[in-house]
């Protein structure tokens, strides 16, 4: 597969299957009016929804999109008139967007151009919002593309993704990152191996990791974090789910992150160490692996993951934290 390049780094990086599937829509004119991307966040759903809006609106004949016409470059610096992107930044989408994009697209659209509308995260879109896109997406206009992404079409309404068609992204081989971060953005192999196993297969998170210290800072974090719980007592572990609650809004992550080091203690027990995310800590995987059993560390993953659950359903945080932590085992015993 040949993917464009911009200052040498491809439009989309993995998801060969997805590139293949839209660039044979356009090659045999069968692409779908409106599309929705799903996957883990940081996976690539918006560069890939870019990808299809600049073959789209490439200005060159063959190979598109080229990534170097002025149209291509538009769409990457998010200046093109046809093309926008609705919720990136935003918490939610709200029906307001949704009507401006009805309005913009009920005028009458340039000759031979595509309007591309990509809405992002449409999991936060609200009720009335996705009520009125679903308008839009019964009755689809000409030469207009939608693209919605979502982490899960389980969470948008049936209505509305039985109306797309759904290409679910699924993280890249961790090798791939890997070589993704050395070829394009000069990452040294140790560092680059560090961040594609921290991702979970998730390049724009080890991108984003690798130019932005914030990231592997609250990592150190809460794993500092888990290490005082398991030291504590009852009151400790208490007053450390208050603290942790205040912030609710990163605690998928960290549910992720204690599950990627209970994940690594069970590798280390059964002789798997290779394998190991965690890999700036080794030693320190297999010191902590001693003092558990395979049952505990089992137990352990079972409740990170209920309260992860827990939480996705609205459970207080504090609660699912406080319950959480009286499970997990006692490091000093
Ligand atoms: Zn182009």
């Amino acid at each position: 597969m040949v993917v464009a390049t911009v200052e040498g780094i491809p439009l989309v990086i993995g998801h060969e299957w997805a590139v293949d599937l839209l660039k044979h829509g356009l090659a045999t004119d069968h692409l779908s009016h409106a599309y929705l991307f799903t996957g883990p966040p940081r996976i690539g759903k918006t560069s890939l929804a870019l990808y299809l809006a600049r073959a789209l609106n490439c200005l060159n004949l063959e190979g598109r999109p080229c990534g170097s016409c002025s149209a291509c470059l538009k769409i990457g610096k998010g200046l093109h008139p046809d093309v926008r992107v609705i919720g990136e930044q935003e918490s939610s989408i709200k029906i307001d967007q949704i009507r401006e994009l009805q309005r913009e697209i009920s005028l009458s659209p340039f000759a031979g151009r595509w309007r591309v509308y990509i809405l992002c995260n449409f999991q936060k879109a609200t009720p009335e919002a996705a009520n009125c896109l679903l308008k839009t997406l019964e009755e689809p206009p000409p030469r207009v593309v939608l693209i919605l992404t979502a982490i899960q079409a389980e969470m948008l309404l049936p209505t509305i993704v039985s109306r797309c068609q759904v290409l679910n992204l699924r993280p890249l081989p961790v090798d791939q990152v890997q070589r993704a971060l050395q070829a394009h953005w000069g990452i040294e192999l140790r560092q680059a191996s560090l961040l594609a196993r921290l991702s979970g297969g998730r390049i724009g998170w080890a991108i984003e990791a690798s130019s932005n210290d914030a990231l592997l800072r609250k990592r150190e974090k809460y794993l500092v974090a888990l290490e005082q719980a398991l030291c504590q007592g009852r009151t400790g572990r208490m007053s450390l789910a208050q603290q942790l609650s205040r912030e609710p809004q990163v605690l998928p992550d960290v549910f992720d992150l204690w599950q990627s080091w209970w994940r690594d203690l069970m590798l280390a027990k059964s002789g798997n160490a290779h394998a190991l995310t965690n890999i700036d800590r080794e030693q320190m995987v297999l010191n902590e692996a001693q003092h558990y059993t395979l049952g505990e560390i089992w137990a352990c993953l079972r409740a990170i993951q209920r309260a992860a659950q827990q939480v996705k359903q609205n459970v207080s945080p504090r609660l699912a934290l406080a319950v959480l932590f009286l499970r997990m085992p006692c490091s000093s015993s």
